[in-house]
């Protein structure tokens, strides 16, 4: 269960929001958890986590280790601080930075070499749903940016599904749609890496996950997590996402 903050959160806000969450799911050992803060927030939420059965990612990288590269911040340097996670290729990434395929294949591997695991998220947007295209981008968004990668480096590859139309709208998209597109998904990465490698690849869905409507979509086959937007701001409503508790 992955929480992206988007560009919220100060280190003093980043503090009091683990001084509430730890204690909620501090029991908490058959799920992975991970939050996500802007870079400047980053240390302060390894140093409040350390020891507990939280990880902390970040939202981005630049791929290569360091250089002239004005504003930009590393794999080394998010690995340097305590990071183990990095999304990659956000749809908002995709949409305001003009991220590409060849961009994520490059931030996948700029990852994996400073031991980041990258969750690289795909999503169609409404008119591509809508026009019944939503299986070519999401396939065009796998043979471009994944399929590249060396099955060593896929096997460490966690992937988001997040429906452009769903995120931050509250409009999520309904179990049934979400189970057939991460089983389309999956169907890809066993075409490409075999039948074992697709059994074993985690796909979160994304998109208006809330306490309310996240023990449906987890009871589906084929999705393995969350990755949650707005409802990971606050402690109380991630916690419950993380146990499934409405
Ligand atoms: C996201 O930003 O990845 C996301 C899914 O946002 P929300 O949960 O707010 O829709």
């Amino acid at each position: 269960m992955a929480g992206n903050w988007k560009m919220y959160k100060t280190p003093s806000e980043t503090r009091a929001f683990f001084d509430a969450f730890e204690p909620l799911v501090a029991d908490v050992t058959d799920c992975d958890i991970a939050l996500c803060p802007p870079y400047l927030s980053l240390e302060a939420a390894v140093a409040a986590t350390e020891g507990s059965n939280i990880a902390i990612g970040a939202q981005n990288l630049y791929p290569g280790k360091e250089g002239a590269f004005t504003g930009e911040i590393s794999g080394h340097m998010l690995s340097a601080v305590g990071c183990k996670y990095v999304i990659v290729a956000h749809s908002e990434r995709r949409e305001y930075f003009n991220e590409s395929e060849a961009d994520v294949v490059k931030k996948v591997r700029a990852a994996l070499e400073y031991s980041l695991t990258p969750i690289v998220c795909v999503g169609e947007k409404l008119q591509d749903r809508e026009s019944g295209n939503t299986e070519t981008v999401l396939g065009g968004q796998f043979d471009g940016g994944l399929a590249p990668l060396t099955p060593e480096e896929f096997s460490k590859v966690v992937i988001a599904y997040e429906p452009v139309w769903a995120i931050g709208t509250g409009r999520t998209a309904t179990p049934e749609i979400a189970q057939a597109t991460h089983k389309f998904l999956r169907s890809k990465v066993e075409a490409k890496f075999g039948a074992e490698a697709a059994a074993a690849t985690r796909i979160l869905y994304g998109g208006s996950v809330k306490p309310d409507n996240v023990k449906k979509l987890m009871s589906e086959d084929d999705i393995d997590g969350a990755l949650v937007g707005g409802a990971s701001l606050d402690p109380k409503s991630f916690a419950a996402i993380v146990k499934f508790q409405a």
